[in-house]
């Protein structure tokens, strides 16, 4: 029998939304891409954006989840916070390390006349500001990092952030395709780095191959996969894939959740709301999602709050 092995989890990891992890030049470059379709497209839902805000939102979420395969501590947590003077004001987003990313715009609602390319003016609609990373890792003080926005067009702001913050020489490409009829066709990225041994004949040849790509969402448009978009910034140099993981929007609010920050407020207030009647109404920012806890489930809490 002629058989074909096929590995299950390596082939879930390869269908659709995901990111690799790979090496190029004899370890002297290290490299991430990811396709986020899904991803963006659920974030528009959510939050109903407008065309721009959901390239913005994308682009931003992008980022964190490479950054979230990038430090790899179980539990870790990367958020992202963009604020500036336009009139999308700030964007957060957080990524775990396994895959999975939420995020929200201050405003949903933003029009900005495209560039002259005809792509959307993200830059415009961020404005100037500042980038901040937070590294949250569970039973430690979360280590924050702020830089000044370069172009406010997040995949510039994220090279400068690893340049001053990680002193890390790198090229971060992220594009967002939104349709005529404001869905996400396509969605993906990718952040190459130089590691401290790299030579200048490899930096000269990334800088070569960047030049000959237009933009990543053309790429994209063609059907490209994570694997493909490296391939591309890494031809010539040997590119290897080394892990691939699935990615997903994904908000783990839930009514358990709701109670705990609702019990947050003190027992003062819980004891207003049953006392008036009221159910509370727990909006989550980063999935849009309202939780409910009717008077019953209020007294029960407070119950356990003794
Ligand atoms: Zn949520």
């Amino acid at each position: 029998m002629n058989a074909r092995i096929i590995d299950f989890e390596n082939a879930r990891a390869h269908s659709g939304d995901h990111m690799v992890r790979g090496t190029a030049a004899y370890g002297m470059v290290r490299a991430f891409a990811v396709t986020a379709r899904d991803v963006a497209q659920t974030a528009r839902d959510a939050h109903d954006t407008t065309p721009v805000v959901t390239a913005g939102l994308g682009r931003l979420m992008m980022g964190a989840l490479m950054m979230g395969m990038m430090f790899k501590e179980p539990d870790e947590l990367i958020t992202l916070i963009v604020k500036g003077d336009g009139p999308i004001r700030a964007m957060t987003v957080t990524a775990n390390c396994e895959g999975q990313v939420k995020g929200f715009p201050a405003e949903p609602h933003v029009f900005v006349p495209p560039k002259r390319s005809g792509k959307l003016d993200v830059g415009r609609a961020v404005g100037a500001g500042t980038l901040s990373a937070v590294r949250d890792l569970p039973g430690t003080e979360p280590y924050s990092s702020r830089v000044e926005l370069v172009s406010g067009e997040i995949a510039e702001d994220l090279t400068h952030y690893f340049m001053v913050s990680d002193q890390v020489p790198t090229s971060v490409g992220l594009g967002v395709l939104v349709g005529r009829d404001a869905n996400v066709d396509c969605a993906g990225g990718f952040v190459v780095q130089l590691m401290p041994d790299c030579i200048d004949e490899v930096a000269e040849r990334i800088e070569r191959n960047l030049e000959s790509v237009a933009s990543v969402t053309d790429i994209l448009r063609a059907g490209a996969t994570p694997n493909d978009l490296l391939e591309r910034v890494l031809d010539g140099l040997g590119y290897r894939e080394l892990e691939a993981q699935p990615v997903e929007f994904h908000c783990g609010c839930d009514e358990d959740r709701a109670a705990r920050a609702t019990m947050a407020l003190g027992a003062d207030e819980l004891r207003d709301m049953i006392e008036k009647g009221e159910t509370a109404e727990v909006f989550c920012h980063f999935c849009g999602r309202r939780h409910y806890l009717p008077v019953e489930r209020l007294r029960e809490m407070l119950g356990q709050q003794g």
